[in-house]
């Protein structure tokens, strides 16, 4: 193997080392209420939702900044979960407020998302923020992947502009805000998708090659330009080798590791062995309700936390 490894764990250790230190400065310097984040779980029998939003809290009060957990019973109505909403919309002490997706089925995804206070969407996915973003303006950014990946790539490159980069895959939560982002610091960006004519020669001409297409390990090293940044965002469940056990199933990327990692300069490894996973996406939930807490006391934001 020849590229660096972009280690999303250690990388995240350092955001959230820098959100600490931040926020350490805020309550010294400042008399304001210290950042605080609200994470709305509705129903939340998935072990794994459970244990993602016990991490946040935890994580949350490490870098000294508030938690406020809202569990609710996954038979609310719609009508209570958009009240609590517009309850920590008014609430001075929370400056980000997050609802875990996916919520049970009676309830409407987009209208929940759309009744959060743009200026607290520390997940980046209100219309408001969506439209900002895609005009090139101020906005809350998704968290993971997005700025998650945006700030490993600034770390790893220092200036992005001029460089070619290929985001494989257009959806909402990745692809199109990814690109946008890109495009903010001036890349040159393409889009691929599952209709793109030779996708791999689209994807050879990348400096950059951004994986979120949600197919695993469909991207290997002979789609790669030699010395390319390959960013590998995909999670994938798929069976183990039989030795492992019958049933067994393991986690992979959308890029083959080991062939990619031959001929690009650098790569991240996939999730869960360091890539750009869980830890990136608390980190970035941290930076965002930091800068959430700044722009709503008017002061400078945080310096390498925002896009
Ligand atoms: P998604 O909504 O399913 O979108 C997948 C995209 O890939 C679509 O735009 C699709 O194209 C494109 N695509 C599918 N098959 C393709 C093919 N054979 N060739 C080229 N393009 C193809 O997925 P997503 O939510 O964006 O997630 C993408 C991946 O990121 C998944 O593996 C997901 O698990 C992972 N993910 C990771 C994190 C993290 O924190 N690391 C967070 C969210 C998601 P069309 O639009 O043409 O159908």
């Amino acid at each position: 193997m020849t590229a660096t490894i972009i280690d999303g764990k250690a990388f995240a250790a350092g955001v959230r080392e820098k959100v600490a230190a931040h926020v350490a400065r805020l309550k010294e310097e400042n008399d304001i209420t210290p950042p605080g984040l609200a994470v709305v779980l509705v129903g939340g029998e998935d072990p794994a939702s459970q244990v993602y939003v016990r991490s946040k809290g935890k994580q949350t009060v490490e870098v000294g900044m508030n938690s406020y957990e809202h569990k609710l019973d996954a038979d609310t109505s719609e009508q209570d979960l958009l009240a609590l909403i517009s309850k920590l919309n008014n609430d001075p002490a929370v400056h980000g407020i997050l609802v875990q997706l996916p919520l049970p089925g009676h309830l409407n995804e987009d209208l929940v998302i759309n009744s959060i206070d743009p200026a607290k969407d520390v997940d980046g996915f209100h219309i408001s923020n969506v439209g900002l973003l895609g005009t090139g303006q101020k906005s809350m950014v998704p968290c993971t992947p997005p700025l998650g990946c945006l700030m490993m790539l600034r770390d790893h490159h220092g200036s992005l502009s001029g460089l070619n980069a290929v985001v494989v895959g257009r959806s909402n939560i990745v692809g199109k805000p990814m690109a946008n982002l890109l495009l903010r610091d001036s890349c040159t960006v393409t889009i691929a998708h599952s209709r793109t004519k030779n996708i791999e020669e689209v994807c050879k001409q990348a400096d950059i090659l951004v994986a979120a297409v949600g197919r695993a390990e469909m991207i290997t090293g002979d789609w790669v330009k030699p010395g390319a940044t390959v960013i590998d965002v995909g999670i994938n469940r798929i069976d183990a080798p039989p030795e492992k056990g019958e049933g067994k199933t393991r986690l992979v990327g959308d890029c083959h590791f080991d062939s990619c990692a031959e001929v690009a300069g650098a790569i991240t490894p996939p999730v869960p062995g360091g890539g750009v996973g869980g830890p990136m996406t608390i980190a970035c939930l941290l930076a965002n309700t930091l800068t959430a807490c700044c722009r709503a006391n008017g002061l400078a934001e945080p310096e390498g936390l925002t896009a």
